[in-house]
């Protein structure tokens, strides 16, 4: 239930070395993303019920799983993009103007 590690950024030297499809090395975070995020998601604990749906649909990863069956969104990662916001069944997760975490 760990999130993906942080790796360094991939220079590649020669054409075979660029990536194809994602941008990105697959469930590799690479860099911080959060300076242009416009909107933050706030979990409320005491809705939450531990489903991991959020962890599931998060396109970036920056959903983990903590104790007592609650998540906890790593905000260096999190894009702002809503997506857990809106498939929480619960109403767990609002999302909040602004990027300030
Ligand atoms: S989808 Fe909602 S209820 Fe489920 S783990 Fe995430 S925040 Fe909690
Ligand atoms: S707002 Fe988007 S990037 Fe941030 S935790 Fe939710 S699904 Fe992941």
């Amino acid at each position: 239930m760990s999130r993906p590690k942080v790796q360094p950024p991939f220079a590649p030297k020669h054409l075979a070395d660029f990536p194809t499809g994602t941008c990105d090395v697959a469930a590799h975070l690479v860099e911080t993303l959060a300076s242009w995020r416009t909107a933050t998601p706030r979990v409320d604990v005491n809705q939450c019920t531990g489903c991991l749906r959020c962890y599931l649909v998060c396109p970036e990863g920056t959903v983990s799983k903590i104790e007592n069956n609650r998540v906890s969104i790593d905000y260096d990662f999190c894009k702002g993009c809503g997506i857990c916001s809106h498939e929480c069944k619960f109403d767990a997760i609002t999302m909040i103007d602004g990027g300030t975490a």
